[in-house]
């Protein structure tokens, strides 16, 4: 037994809406939301479930502390920053940039949660791994636990296999969601029913690497690839939290019928990516699909202005 507070519960409740939008209705499609987003309200969507085993690893270890990597607008540094908090651990955010003379909501949360950012240069960023860059992090804060961007180390799959038991999965002919490193997908996959297929979304740009980390996630996990799980390549819009009008639409129609928001970094790219695909016929009639809401609504709060330009 360790002194520290009960981690996050084994079975959290999280509902299934169904989403009645006239274009799916008209092609026979039932679609189907998985409320992530209503996981946690603080340790949102999918970062619920890829801390959950990692952030179990550190409590149980003699070491809680605990450092990662992300942008300002992070979901996971914010999601991170609020577990440890909730559950006794320090936390150090490695945050992509210069300080700037304004916080970003997200980070201002996360240093009030105790999260200590540590900024650096963009470049610096890109070698964040480099041996001596984490030596000197290791020289300033002492021992810590690193985890990777994103919170994709070695337990995502662990944690992300158990999103599919949220639900009945295999009434599903297709289950959709967005994917930044990847590693929620190879979650699914790990537990993915026969016959159910399943579609990841990059949301940035030139994502076939994905299919390399993904199979690479699966393996560390002692995972065999079943197949049935393919990446839509075309729906990141330009990128990495750009956003287009056609974006800016489908999201707006998707919450007009449904009352439900979406967020364009991740989620509002998964919705996009369906509609294509309906459009282009894709979706068989009378299929059920499942689109994972993965959360991440704090992140909204970087994206309004954008957003609000692209619409008439
Ligand atoms: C982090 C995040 C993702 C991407 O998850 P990966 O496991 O990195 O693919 C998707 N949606 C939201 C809302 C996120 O915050």
């Amino acid at each position: 037994m360790n002194n520290f507070p009960a981690a996050l519960p084994q079975s959290p409740h999280v509902p299934v809406t169904t989403v009645d939008l006239p274009a799916f209705k008209k092609a026979g499609v039932h679609l189907d939301l998985l409320r992530l987003d209503l996981v946690h309200p603080l340790i949102s969507g999918n970062k619920w479930f890829k801390l959950k085993y990692a952030l179990e690893a550190v409590r149980a270890s003699d070491c809680h502390r605990v450092l990662s990597f992300g942008g300002a607008w992070s979901n996971h540094i914010h999601a991170l920053s609020n577990a440890g908090y909730e559950q006794g651990l320090e936390t150090i955010g490695v945050i992509r940039g210069e300080r700037p003379a304004q916080l970003s909501q997200t980070l201002v949360d996360a240093a009030g949660w105790g999260m200590a950012l540590e900024f650096v240069s963009r470049a610096q960023y890109r070698n964040k791994s480099d041996q001596q860059f984490i030596a000197r992090l290791h020289d300033k804060y002492g021992d810590f636990h690193c985890l990777p961007e994103g919170g994709s180390g070695e337990w995502v799959v662990a944690g992300c296999r158990e999103i599919l038991s949220l639900f009945n999965a295999a009434d599903y002919q297709l289950i959709c969601c967005a994917c930044g490193t990847g590693g929620t997908l190879a979650g699914l996959i790990a537990d993915k029913p026969e016959g159910v297929d399943l579609l990841g979304v990059p949301v940035l740009k030139g994502g076939e690497f994905l299919y390399q980390d993904i199979r690479r996630l699966l393996a560390q996990a002692g995972v065999n690839d079943p197949g049935g799980w393919t990446l839509e390549l075309d729906s990141h819009e330009g990128g990495y939290a750009r956003v287009s009008v056609e974006l800016a639409l489908a999201m707006k129609c998707f919450t007009e019928y449904s009352g439900i928001g979406l967020e364009p970094v991740y989620s509002g790219k998964a919705f996009l990516a369906l509609q294509r695909k309906l459009l282009r016929g894709e979706l068989r009639p009378g299929s059920r699909v499942m689109l994972i809401h993965t959360g991440g609504m704090q992140g909204l709060r970087g994206m309004e202005d954008i957003l609000s330009k692209k619409l008439p």
